[in-house]
Order: C-alpha cells, then sequence, then structure tokens
C-alpha cells in the first residue's frame, strides 16, 4: 500500500510550478554536463566494469578491508571509532568534544549523507551546541528548517529569488537575485565561521585501505576549510566507502566528479592521512574517525548487497524520470518524514538501512525504465534492486518483521512469483517447465486454438504469443559459459578467491597523445585558471609584474620555492608572511606535481608549506617546473611523497559552486582566482 503522505507529496511535487522549473533545469545540465565529461574517457566503459568490480571485491571482504584500513588510520594517527548505529555514533560525537568542553560549541560542518542518515545536526542542537552548514547549498537549506532535496545539490528544488528572498529575511541584505552578491554574503558569513570553529566535522568519499587515506571530494572549499581550520576534526563514513588502493582511488575519482557534475575532476580532492605533524602550520591536530553500521552489515548479508556500491555520485536521481518530477523531498516514510537518500538509490537504500515499513513503498517511484542503471558509473543493477524491495524480500538471511514479506504484493502474486522462484531456481524443473510451455502455448496460441481462446479472455482476437521455439535454447546449445564482452585482464585477489578486470590502458590516450604542458594548459583553463610559461631567469620579474598589476601587496609564502628569488619581491616591497593568514590577498606556493589529464596541482602539506596559501587567500598563485607535469591522476598518485604527506589537496581550478539554479558561481569559499607560472617550458 502506497501511504497517504507520500501519495500527498507527490500531488503537491506535480503541481509546484517553480520546483518543476528548478528540476528541469538540473535535470538537463547534470545529464548533458555528465556525457560531456565521459566523452573524454574514451575506455569509461571499461573503467566501469573495473569499478563495479572492485566494489564487489571490497562488499565481498569487507571485514579483511575494513581491518586493514583500521590499522593503517590507527597507525597514521587517527582516532577511529566504529558505530553500530546511529544513537552510538551521536554518542561518540558527544563524547569526544565532552571530555575537554562544557560550553556550547561552534560546529562547522562540511556535506556529509551519513551526518543527515544519524540526524546529527538535532542531536547536536539538542545538546546545545551551535551547528552550521558550509556547503552553500546545505546552508541556504538549513536556514529554510528543511534538509537536502538531493544527494550533490542539496537545494536543487530552489529558484534563485527564493534564495534572494531568504537571504534578505534571515541575513538581512537587500533584496538581490544577484548570484555574486548572494555568494559573497554566505563567503563572508561562513569564512568567521570556519575561523572561529571549535569542531570541524565532514564526510568521506573514500577510504583507502592500503594507506588509511581519508578521501573528501568539495568543489566549493568548505571541505578543507572544515578539516584544516578548527583544532578538532571528526569525519563521518559508512562503513562500506573503502577502496583497497590508490590506483582504485585514481579509477573511482575519474567516473565519480563526471558522474555527478560533470567534472573530470571536482576542484578540491582531499587526501587526508594524519593529524598535524610536528613543525606544520595548519591542519586540524586531532583528527577522528567514525565508521558507521547502521544496518550496512544486514544489507551486506541480503540479497540487496549490490547496494553497497554505491559511490553516491548522485547520476540516477538526475536521470530518474519520477525523481525529476518529485525531488528529494517527496521522498517520505510512512510516518510522513523525509527519507535521507531519496531517488532510485534512495528507494533501497533507505528502507534497506531504516526499514521496509517505514520506507519499503519508495521502491514504487520508479518506472523501472533502466535509465538510472545506464547512468551508474559502477554499474548497479538498480532496476533489480528496486524489484527486490518492491517484493518485501531484502532480508533472507536475517530474520523478517512482520509485513516485510511481499509487501505490497496480493496473495496470487506472491503464490505465483513464489512457484517461478522454486521453477526457476532447479535446472531440472526450469526444463520441464519450457517444455511444458511450449505445448501450452501452443494450445493457447490463436493460430492453433483460437477458437477456444476468446471465451478465456478476449485476447487472442488481438494479440498472439511468440511462438515458442521447436527445440529449446538449451536443447540446442547445451549449457556453455558466455565469453565476456570487455577488453580485460583479470588478477587474483588478497584471498585468490575473486578476479577483477584491469584495465588495459590507465593513462587516458588523449593524455600520451598530446604535449603535457599544452594539455594541462588547456585543461586549466577551460575550468577558470590562468597559465604563464616563464624562464627561470625571467620568474621573480614576471612574478613582481603580475603582483603589482593586482595590487597585491602582501602574500603568504611557502618556504623554498624553486627558482623564486624572496629577497627581490622583498625589495620590490612585497611583504611576505610564513603563517597562513586569512587577511592577506594572496598565497604562494609550488606543488608537488600537476596533472596534464585534468589540470591538476598536486599540493602536499608539510613544514614551510602551511595548507592555507593554497584555501585562504583570494588569489592562489603556484609555480611549478614544466618537468613536474604527469600525464595523469593514476601517475601523481604513485607519488611517495603522496602517501607520506599528513594531507593533500588536488586543486583544479578556483573555489566554484553551481549550487543555485545549477549557474557557475566562482570563488564560494576558497581562492577566487587561480594563477599557475609553469618554468622551463621553453
Ligand atoms: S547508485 Fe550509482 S548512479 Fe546512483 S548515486 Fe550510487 S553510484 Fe551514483
Amino acid at each position: 500500500m502506497t501511504p497517504t503522505r507520500f501519495k500527498k507529496r507527490i500531488h503537491e511535487s506535480i503541481s509546484n510550478e517553480a520546483l518543476q522549473i528548478a528540476l528541469d533545469n538540473n535535470a538537463q545540465r547534470r545529464v548533458q554536463g555528465r556525457i560531456t565529461a565521459f566523452a573524454s574517457l574514451p575506455n569509461w566503459p571499461a573503467r566501469r566494469q573495473r569499478a563495479h568490480a572492485v566494489r564487489a571485491e571490497v562488499i565481498g571482504h569487507l571485514d579483511q578491508y575494513l581491518a586493514q584500513f583500521i590499522r593503517k588510520v590507527e597507525q597514521n594517527g587517527i582516532i577511529v571509532h566504529r558505530a553500530q548505529d546511529a544513537a552510538e555514533a551521536i554518542k561518540i560525537v558527544l563524547d569526544t568534544v565532552g571530555v575537554r568542553h562544557d560550553v556550547p560549541l561552534l560546529f562547522a560542518k562540511s556535506k556529509s549523507m551519513v551526518s543527515e542518515e544519524i540526524e546529527l545536526n538535532h542531536a547536536l542542537e539538542a545538546a546545545g551546541h551551535r551547528v552550521v552548514e558550509t556547503d552553500l547549498g546545505e546552508y541556504i537549506v538549513q536556514l529554510r528548517g528543511e534538509k537536502p532535496a538531493h544527494i550533490i545539490t542539496p537545494a536543487v528544488h530552489l529558484r534563485r529569488h527564493q534564495v534572494g528572498e531568504l537571504f534578505h529575511e534571515k541575513l538581512g541584505i537587500p533584496y538581490t537575485e544577484d548570484l555574486s552578491t548572494l555568494t559573497d554574503t554566505a563567503r563572508k558569513i561562513l569564512r568567521e565561521v570556519f575561523l572561529t570553529a571549535d569542531v570541524g566535522v565532514s564526510g568521506v568519499n573514500f577510504g583507502v585501505a592500503e594507506t588509511g587515506t581519508l578521501c573528501i571530494v568539495t568543489n566549493e572549499g568548505n571541505g578543507r576549510m572544515v578539516t584544516t581550520l578548527p583544532p578538532l576534526h571528526i569525519a563521518l563514513m559508512g562503513m562500506e566507502r573503502i577502496l583497497p588502493t590508490l590506483d582504485d582511488l585514481a579509477l573511482m575519482l575519474s567516473l565519480l566528479p563526471r558522474s555527478a557534475t560533470g567534472q573530470k575532476l571536482s576542484v578540491y580532492t582531499q587526501l587526508i592521512h594524519s593529524p598535524r605533524r610536528a613543525g606544520e602550520m595548519d591542519g586540524a591536530p586531532e583528527r577522528h574517525l567514525i565508521i558507521l553500521d547502521n544496518g550496512r552489515s544486514r544489507l551486506q548479508h541480503s540479497i540487496l548487497q549490490e547496494t553497497l556500491y554505491c559511490i553516491r555520485c548522485g547520476a540516477c536521481l538526475n536521470a530518474c524520470p519520477v525523481f525529476r518530477e518529485l525531488s528529494g523531498h517527496a521522498y517520505v516514510g510512512a510516518d510522513g518524514s523525509i527519507a535521507p537518500y531519496p531517488g532510485p538509490i534512495g528507494s533501497i537504500v533507505s528502507p534497506g538501512l531504516l526499514g521496509l515499513e517505514q520506507f519499503g513503498h519508495l521502491a514504487q517511484a520508479s518506472s523501472l525504465c533502466g535509465a538510472c542503471k545506464d547512468a551508474c558509473p559502477v554499474d548497479i543493477d538498480l532496476p533489480k534492486l528496486l524489484t527486490r524491495v518492491r517484493a518485501g524480500n531484502a532480508y533472507p538471511n536475517v530474520g523478517r518483521g512482520k509485513g516485510e514479506d511481499g509487501i505490497g504484493l496480493s496473495f496470487m502474486s506472491r503464490v505465483g512469483l513464489r512457484t517461478f522462484g522454486l521453477i526457476a531456481s532447479s535446472p531440472r524443473l526450469f526444463t520441464l517447465s519450457q517444455k511444458l510451455a511450449s505445448i501450452g502455448t501452443s494450445l493457447v496460441s490463436p493460430f492453433s486454438g483460437w477458437f477456444w481462446m476468446p471465451s478465456f479472455t478476449g485476447w487472442g482476437y488481438s494479440k498472439d504469443f511468440p511462438r515458442f521455439a521447436t527445440r529449446t535454447f538449451r536443447d540446442r546449445f547445451g549449457v556453455q559459459s558466455l565469453p565476456t564482452s570487455h577488453p580485460t585482464q583479470t588478477v587474483r585477489d588478497q584471498s585468490g578467491a575473486q578476479s577483477i578486470p584491469t584495465l588495459q590502458t590507465e593513462t587516458p590516450p588523449s593524455a600520451i597523445a598530446k604535449d603535457l604542458i599544452e594539455q594541462f594548459t588547456e585543461e586549466l583553463t577551460a575550468v577558470g585558471g590562468n597559465i604563464y610559461q616563464v624562464k627561470g631567469t625571467e620568474l621573480t620579474s614576471r612574478l613582481i609584474a603580475f603582483l603589482k598589476e593586482y595590487h597585491i601587496e602582501a602574500a603568504m609564502l611557502w618556504d623554498s620555492i624553486p627558482d623564486l628569488n624572496e629577497s627581490a619581491l622583498t625589495e620590490a616591497g612585497l611583504s611576505l608572511e610564513r603563517r597562513p593568514d586569512p587577511s592577506l590577498k594572496a598565497g604562494l606556493t609550488s606543488a608537488l606535481s600537476a596533472i596534464a589529464d585534468t589540470g591538476t596541482l598536486v599540493i602536499p602539506s608539510g613544514q614551510g608549506r602551511p595548507l592555507g596559501a593554497s584555501l585562504l587567500a583570494e588569489f592562489h598563485i603556484a609555480i611549478i617546473r614544466a618537468s613536474q607535469i604527469v600525464p595523469s591522476l593514476e601517475e601523481a598518485l604513485r607519488n611517495n611523497e603522496v602517501r607520506n604527506a599528513s594531507a593533500l589537496a588536488l586543486v583544479t581550478g578556483p573555489s566554484r559552486t553551481a549550487d543555485i539554479e545549477m549557474t557557475l558561481t566562482i570563488g564560494v569559499h576558497g581562492p577566487k582566482e587561480l594563477h599557475v607560472f609553469i618554468v622551463g617550458a621553453d
């Protein structure tokens, strides 16, 4: 039975004109963006199959990979907690902050679907603390007292005039629909939050077992702020978000941003290994990781296991013709509460984690057209899983509650499906049924039995059964295994029990064919960065001229940037600071490497290399040597310095958001400008 509240929300969504326009805008741009982004990844079908196999391997051996991951994270100095359910996760957060503080604290949060799942904000506020969402879309819905309407674009349901009215009413600025003004207003208010917060809370997109890496992907820079500035960082992670190796991470990062936002790489991909180390100037000195179960173990041992392969890209929501009419707020439970995860994947995850009685009916919100499966970068068979939820048969290996078996189906349907299940799972019965069916069909087919068919249903007047082959498929071919259709090799996993297809070509062909400098320049320029090719001897004078042109008189500076004459900068009147200072207009850094394929700078933390220099100022100026440019992310992550750094930021352009009406706006939290000087390009 479809609950009345769900039906009511469906009607409300469909009749809401502003919502329909907002949803159409989102779907069209996201779907087109995804298609365009994948066009630049010629071997993406093979990558998709490998991604599926990697996720299957991890979920099939989750205990083993979790143990490896936790061991490594703890060795790196991060404190790990396991939480069985939402209540335990919340208690861990409160205990973690409570042992040293008894006053209300300020929590700066970046986007985390796990925190939505456990309703963390509500619990923290009930305990007297203040929580501020810092992702622009999340900030908007928090100001409205709402939940996110989409797992990637929280304010997808709003038009710009609604945001203008909201900021006027709640933040006291004159009404405007100008996106730069709205974004700048949020930037100023939230910058204060970042600088004064006691605790930073983030999600985790991926945890890497071999290195203990926490990977966090954002576009605005708020994820970097909440993990870099407050003295305490708490990361929340679903226990399924593990990947075996950094190579696997590179693979997933080639798929996730393309699927989520149509980008080759998000602006900021952070890799966190440890708390701030001795001699470093920023980064949280204390980090905790809370790994949440909350029903995932049960899912892992059910026929919905494949759900756990999900990397939360949101592409299935954008592709779904039902979600495109409803938005996330229509996906409500039997008690009227909004499901934490909406859309096709949400209609499986929400009942899977939080109960069929409460959310099982959401699986009806699908046409089963298969668009979600086509869009999924890890090739999850969402229609199959949706039908399993519909059948209410999700947990064969655990005790079923009342109403969980065949929920929503009539008695006859259940008997029919059970009978079919019995036959289809027995080769002998199935073979026999094929033979009987061919006899039965020839009896009822209009060509042989039309004279009695109308007395049953009238069906034979206008339709016909397809004729059965005289010999069944099995009779003709026997039972053989089919060849694989994609170009893969296989490797043994750690237990030797399963194989994962490997890619024949890890480096995108485009990265090999083009000159690396030319490609890096093209890619970074495409995302709003600026490139200057200079000789080593002229770097300092060109930089001084640049700083004068932009009226930059003071800057944060890394120690020992190659080819740069610091004395000459000081003599030219520039004030240089070593410590991260948010009042300065520019930050000067070098980089570990630069990635041609995506236009990305790999910026590590370390002594004399504050992360704030690439984060806090309006201008980020980076100086690299041409020899530091590598073709691909895979190659960049194989550098040993990557796994040895306490934290790294992969920076792909200036800070950006499209959280209001899917319209690109630059500089919401991080630098508004990115300028890269390439030395030795001649
Ligand atoms: S199910 Fe697939 S498409 Fe949907 S959010 Fe998960 S990874 Fe993305």
